[in-house]
């Protein structure tokens, strides 16, 4: 049996096609559901001049790539200009906690350099602080 497409119809293949950028079975499958099957939706699009742009479709409005959050910049730590020796009085919420290996008692003093922003420590320290960067 032979169902004539509607201008509808028409529209929603040319969307789906072209601007979605689906190939012809999921065009089928998501648009048409159990109105028009896949080798339908094909010949109608072959009649209208129209061409499923996959695999090579700029815009795949359907799928998660975008989605995916743009990759963070690394600014790369200027190198380690050594402990700044400060106490934990002078310290701030910014510098460095690592404390000073050889120092002790009431005096002991701490690294005090600029800490990663996520760290209580520089990135030097950090690197010996954890072993392993925590997965993000
Ligand atoms: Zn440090």
């Amino acid at each position: 049996m032979k169902v004539e497409w509607t201008e509808t119809e028409n529209e929603k293949l040319r969307l789906g096609l072209v601007v979605y950028g689906l190939p012809y079975s999921q065009v089928a499958d998501r648009m048409f559901r159990d109105t028009r099957g896949k080798a339908a939706v094909k010949a109608q699009a072959r009649r209208l001049g129209l061409r499923s742009t996959v695999p090579s479709g700029p815009t795949h409005r359907w799928t998660r790539e975008h989605q995916a959050k743009p990759p963070r910049l690394y600014v790369p730590p200027p190198p380690y200009a050594g402990s700044l020796r400060l106490t934990l009085a002078d310290l701030e919420a910014h510098q460095c906690r690592y404390p000073d290996e050889d120092s002790d008692g009431p005096n002991h003093s701490f690294c005090g350099q600029p800490s990663h922003p996520d760290r209580p420590y520089c990135e030097h320290h950090c690197k010996i602080a954890y072993t392993e960067w925590p997965k993000q």
